[in-house]
């Protein structure tokens, strides 16, 4: 399933939105130098740039205090050119991202990371969703995948992957399993799922005697080695899935894509042509 040919005709999408609606912002806090995070918000500005999203880039120390970011939140907040905006993760440890998250505007959290946004993702009311389980739902969506009444096994159960993952296959009449560290035979379960969605960030992980002939896989695991990136998905599963996501091009650039389509929506919600409830 080749998520960079979707992703670019989500971009186009975004970029005639953006259009109609004028002038739409995406500002970005970065606190630290962790190497990834500088590469992720590296490349959030790009897209926007390409799909005329103004971005606006606002970096803090890695010494900063969780005050300073709160303040900095507050300021993105109630500034009324700015549409929406991520604080990247992960943040240093003398800050608390729950309590980062919890003060994020709930119209303008285009990670859909806020308690506000789980709630109502998970209670099915209109919000902002984590762009990852939304950019898979698009690959599903676009290749014809049968989701209801399907078995859907997700490894990992992080709050921006795998749980909002869930919601959403759920929310689609699939019958959803997890599996995760503490898990028992996870090849017993994953060898019965019609859709699997590798999310653990350990390379290799899925062997192909874990995977059902015919399922539909979806690889999220990025690990970097000096060959490359390299997914949660061992390389024999070709062989054996129906339909699977490669890495890098599958699950990555449509992650990009969903942000942007977050920022326009966000953009629509606070121009009232969107109500969020
Ligand atoms: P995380 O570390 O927060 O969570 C990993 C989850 O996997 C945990 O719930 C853990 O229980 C589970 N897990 C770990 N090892 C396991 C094992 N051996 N067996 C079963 N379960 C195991 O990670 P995350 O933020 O959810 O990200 C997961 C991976 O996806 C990472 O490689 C990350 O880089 C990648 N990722 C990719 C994208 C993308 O756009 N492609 C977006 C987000 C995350």
């Amino acid at each position: 399933m080749n998520g960079s040919e979707l992703a670019a005709r989500v971009r186009a999408r975004v970029a005639e939105e953006v259009r109609e609606l004028g002038h739409v912002s995406l500002a970005t806090v970065l606190v630290g130098d962790d190497p990834a995070s500088h590469v992720y918000v590296g490349y959030k500005h790009k897209d926007c740039t390409e799909v005329g999203i103004e971005s606006i880039d606002h970096r803090l120390p890695a010494d900063a205090s969780e005050a300073q970011v709160l303040a900095l939140v507050r300021e993105l907040n109630a500034d009324d050119q700015v549409d929406g905006f991520i604080v990247q993760s992960p943040v240093p440890d003398q800050i608390n991202e729950a309590r980062v998250m919890e003060e994020i505007d709930p119209v303008k959290d285009v990670d859909g990371f806020s308690p506000v946004n789980v709630g109502r993702l998970w209670l099915g009311r209109e919000g902002h969703i984590s762009a990852t389980p939304l950019g898979i739902m698009e690959i599903l969506r676009e290749y014809e995948v049968q989701l209801e009444g399907a078995d859907a096994v997700i490894v990992g159960r992080s709050e921006i992957v795998g749980k909002p993952m869930a919601a959403l296959l759920l929310r689609a009449n699939a019958t959803v399993t997890f599996c995760h560290t503490r898990t028992r035979d996870m090849a017993e379960r994953t060898r019965k799922a019609d859709l699997l969605v590798a999310a653990a960030g350990r390379a290799g992980l899925i062997q192909p005697e874990m995977v059902k002939p015919g399922a539909t896989v979806v690889d999220v695991g990025i690990t970097r080695t000096p060959e490359g990136l390299v997914g949660d998905v061992d390389k024999g599963v070709v062989e054996i899935a129906g339909l699977l996501t490669p890495v890098p091009g599958g699950v990555g650039p449509m992650t990009r894509a969903m942000l942007l389509e977050n920022t326009v929506r966000a953009a629509r919600a606070r121009r009232g042509l969107l109500a969020f409830d």
